[in-house]
């Protein structure tokens, strides 16, 4: 017997027909003699329906709507997929965030969450139930609805297996694991057995929405191993685990790509200190990651800043940046027509030349760079957004990829 923690994904509950799929695989592991936690998303395509119609009422929705309303997709699907489970005489019960315990800051549409109440949880379990937990919501201490970011799901299913100590954890999505790139950008693209943290982190971070990057984060630092398959087979999926070794042999483990990022520039501030710190002193308040920063300056004492936001945080990103341009003088611009292209791997720590065989190979494809960001494991280039499956292929073949 042991104890499971599983996340079905939107396409894997996307109608009827999928939730009685789904419900139809617990029961075979449930019947096994398993423990069973069950996390899943709305249905493929809800949550973009809401924001949809959110935005069409009101250009910079309040967040605290917001969440009231995109929580509403998970709630949907926790009730029908106990049904389903009814249905096939399985005993089940569904919980929202709130009632499976989940406790988050008040940070509403990207909350993190602080604590969770597994007790409940345990003496369902040890009842011989199965639980169905809307996966992407939590409840602040005054008793406000919260959402935990897009594909938060994961996140809801990374830290349950984390507080029921569960043995194992598994992201069931439509691919069957996690791949060298987007198979549906990169028709190459291979699966990877396994992957360490890092390098899942730094792909998540860098548009791969295979897994919730920070998801990735929490599964780092609590060591929580998961397994990330398809729902629609049985094929072995991905490890992703703790960075061991060998894994340093290879260079370039995967490539990312971000079309939902957009440029921001900054131009005639005052070259002066203070000037910087306010302008991303004002981004960090309204919480808007940044990314990707440059600074030119110019000769007649002014600077040009520019960086990277995701592109559905641009309005208020713009918004902020123009209150503290009011006082320190300068102007503000956007451009969405951009992507971010990254490699990613672990063997960069010890290797050289990366850098230069990605440039090469993006020159060879006429792809212009407009910036350029480095870490110790990744390289990551903005450049036109029209280029960006073409980059993904070329560096994908650059770095032997499609022949692994
Ligand atoms: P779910 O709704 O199950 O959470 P997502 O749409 O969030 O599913 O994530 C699965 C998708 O991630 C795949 O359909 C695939 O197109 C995309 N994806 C992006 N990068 C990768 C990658 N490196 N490996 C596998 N899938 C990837
Ligand atoms: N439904 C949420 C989203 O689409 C959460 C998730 O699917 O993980 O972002
Ligand atoms: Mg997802």
């Amino acid at each position: 017997m042991a104890r499971i923690v599983q996340k079905y994904g939107g396409t894997s509950v996307g109608d009827v027909d999928r939730i009685k799929n789904v419900a139809a695989r617990i029961k075979a592991i449930r019947d096994q003699g398993n423990e069973l936690v069950v996390v899943v998303s709305a249905r493929a395509g809800v949550t973009n329906e809401l924001i949809a119609r959110a935005k069409a009422l009101c250009a910079i929705p309040s967040e605290r709507e917001m969440d009231q309303l995109l929580s509403i997709g998970e709630q949907e699907t926790i009730a029908l997929t106990a049904m389903a489970l009814h249905g096939i005489g399985v005993d089940a019960v569904s919980y929202t965030g709130a009632q499976a315990g989940i406790s988050t800051d008040k940070v509403y549409t990207k909350a993190k969450i602080k604590t969770i109440n597994a007790k409940p949880l345990i003496n369902d379990l040890k009842a011989g139930r199965v639980i169905i937990v809307a996966g992407f919501q939590g409840i602040d201490d005054e008793g406000q609805t919260t959402t935990l970011g897009r594909g938060g799901s994961d996140l809801t299913a990374i830290a349950l297996a984390a507080a029921i100590k569960a043995d194992k954890c598994e992201i069931y999505t439509d691919v069957d694991g996690v791949y060298t790139a987007d198979p549906r950008v990169v028709k190459y693209a291979r699966k990877l057995s396994e992957i360490s943290y890092d390098e899942m982190l730094e792909l998540a971070s860098l548009g791969s929405k295979v897994m919730q990057s920070r998801s990735v984060e929490f599964a780092a630092k609590y060591n929580v191993v998961f397994e990330v398959r398809s729902s629609f087979n049985n094929n072995p999926g991905t490890i992703v685990k703790q960075e061991v070794a060998y894994m340093e042999k290879v260079l370039v483990r995967g490539v990312a790509v971000d079309k939902d990022q957009a440029k921001v520039v900054v131009s005639n501030i005052p070259d002066k200190p203070g000037s910087a710190a306010k302008v991303f002193k004002a981004l960090a308040n309204a919480h808007i990651n940044v990314d990707m920063i440059v600074q030119n300056v110019g000769r007649a004492g002014v600077a040009t800043l520019t960086f990277t936001v995701p592109l559905s945080e641009k309005e208020k990103a713009v918004k902020a940046i123009e209150i503290v341009l009011q006082e320190v003088g300068g102007e503000v611009s956007l451009d969405e027509n951009i992507a971010k292209i990254s490699v990613v791997g672990v063997g960069m720590k010890t290797h050289s030349g990366v850098a230069a065989t990605l440039f090469e190979a993006l020159a060879g494809a006429n792809i212009n760079l407009e910036l350029i960001s480095t870490s110790e494991i990744k390289i990551s280039v903005v450049i036109a957004k029209e280029k960006a499956e073409v980059a993904a292929r070329v560096a994908h073949a650059a770095f032997g990829l499609d022949k692994l």
